[in-house]
């Protein structure tokens, strides 16, 4: 049974508008108690989900502000149980107030995430749904709000009840014919169950694939700049960021951390770490930056290394591009382009001049020819959550060991063990199928009010 829980729901910071939320038995009945209809009529008199404007009272019956309130009762209302939401002017302390009033009329404080967690538990969404919600809240670009609403409409709800259902078909029909083998029921049709794999593993492995996409997106390409000290990583990063973020200075090694900047280039954003670099040092601070710019390379999907053409090619040099060809992805820049020229630079590498810019538009486009996205819609079908992602990746094996199983000729109940892996699996994506601990974590990440 659950109780009666009450939030702001906006940010605090003054503002035009405010909301306290509330959900639970009896909400609509405490915000009746601390606001007022102008019209001098209850607020049960108004049907559901009517604007209504009177006065918000506070725990000691004083008027602290003159507003809109509205019910909606259970259960067709966003957590699924009576709701209530009074929109305030934008004011910390007013809503501070008009929270205590709602404590008083027997709210308590809502959770983090409780109020969708409740949408979840009641069945209004699926748990696809609810992670969509905050990623819709959390989207920086377009492009990820465009693909949370598509989520929050359904997009990967859809998709895995289509394959479950299928994946249901198959094990009631194998269930009906191992169960019950004296009646009359249709032979195994092996052809369409291969079928019907095969065609869940495809749709999966699409979705599976956008994660990669969708990672990008949200955190940008891992894009680590090599070079020894002094060749001009910092400039570099500042003329692809557009400002001055990392310090630049004539003095080799000054850059003893990593700085990480996101920027895009073309349509793909890139996490473009900097390095301290791969200079052998006998200083330790500088030594444990040079180890962390091994590591922050060898995790990386791009790798940009940078060579100073003003002096002849070192040792540390060639050490640098070693690095950088062990990555995914790497590119060699010839810096310093405006100065004297003391070595060749290596086949296909771009040269520019990161102090000027000059040629930093070419690099620009060699970055999007390597690693650039495809220009597909992002209308939900992008997967952008690890924990989805592994939940399909699951499913995708279960499929696949079923798919074998039953190219094999095992026992059915070889191929059931795995159909029902794969369905649980999915399960886990809708959150049919997840331990009441796993559904808190989730939850968890969700700000008070949501
Ligand atoms: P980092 O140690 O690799 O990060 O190198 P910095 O970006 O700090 O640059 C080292 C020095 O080289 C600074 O004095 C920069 O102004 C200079 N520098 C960087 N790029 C260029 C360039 O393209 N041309 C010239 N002439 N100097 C540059």
């Amino acid at each position: 049974m659950s109780d009666l829980i009450a939030a702001v729901a906006t940010a605090r910071a003054a503002s035009a508008i405010g909301i306290l939320r509330l959900s639970g038995p009896g909400a609509c009945e405490a915000v009746g108690r601390v606001f007022t209809p102008a019209s001098g009529k209850p607020l049960s008199a108004y049907p559901d989900r009517r604007l209504v404007y009177g006065s918000l009272k506070d725990s000691q019956g004083r008027i602290i502000d003159w507003c809109m309130a509205t019910v909606s009762h259970g259960p067709h209302s966003y957590t699924g149980e009576d709701t209530a939401e009074l929109q305030c002017h934008g004011g910390a302390a007013l809503l501070a107030a008009g929270l205590e009033s709602l404590f008083a009329a027997g709210a308590r404080q809502a959770g983090p995430g409780e109020f969708t967690k409740r949408a979840f538990l009641n069945g209004r969404m699926d748990l696809s749904q609810a992670e969509a919600v905050i990623d819709l809240i959390e989207a920086d670009t377009a492009e990820l709000a465009a693909n949370a609403a598509g989520q929050l409409g359904g997009a990967i709800r859809a998709r895995a009840e289509a394959i479950h259902d299928q994946l249901i078909d198959i094990l009631a029909h194998f269930h009906a014919v191992l169960d019950y083998p004296d009646e009359d029921i249709d032979p195994f049709q092996l052809e369409d169950y291969l079928h019907t794999l095969r065609s869940a593993q495809a749709q999966l492995q699409r979705l599976h694939d956008s994660f990669r996409r969708g990672r990008i997106a949200r955190s940008g390409l891992a894009t680590v700049l090599l070079g020894q000290p002094n060749v001009g990583k910092s400039s570099l990063l500042n003329a692809l960021a557009g400002y001055d973020r990392a310090i630049v200075t004539a003095v080799p090694g000054t850059t003893r951390d990593t700085v990480e900047e996101r920027v895009r280039v073309g349509g793909t954003l890139l996490r473009l770490i900097d390095t301290a670099g791969l200079r052998q040092t006998a200083d330790e601070v500088e030594a444990l930056g040079v180890a962390r710019t091994e590591s922050a390379a060898q995790e990386a999907e791009l790798a940009l290394c940078i060579l100073d053409l003003s002096r002849p090619r070192s040792e540390e040099d060639e050490r640098a591009m070693q690095l950088a060809r062990k990555a995914p992805h790497c590119l060699i820049i010839g810096n310093k382009c405006d100065l004297p020229r003391r070595q060749v630079p290596p086949a296909g590498a771009i040269c520019l001049c990161a102090k000027t810019g000059e040629g930093v538009q070419d690099l620009q486009q060699a970055i999007t020819a390597l690693v650039g996205e495809v220009d597909a819609p992002w209308d939900g079908a992008v997967l952008t959550n690890a924990r989805q992602a592994d939940a399909v990746a699951r499913a995708i094996d279960a499929l696949h060991r079923a798919e074998e199983a039953l190219g094999e000729g095992l026992t059915p109940d070889a191929v059931l063990t795995d159909v029902e892996a794969a369905i649980d699996a999915l399960g886990q994506l809708t959150g049919r199928s997840l331990r009441e601990e796993v559904v808190s974590r989730i939850f968890s990440r969700f700000c008070v009010g949501k």
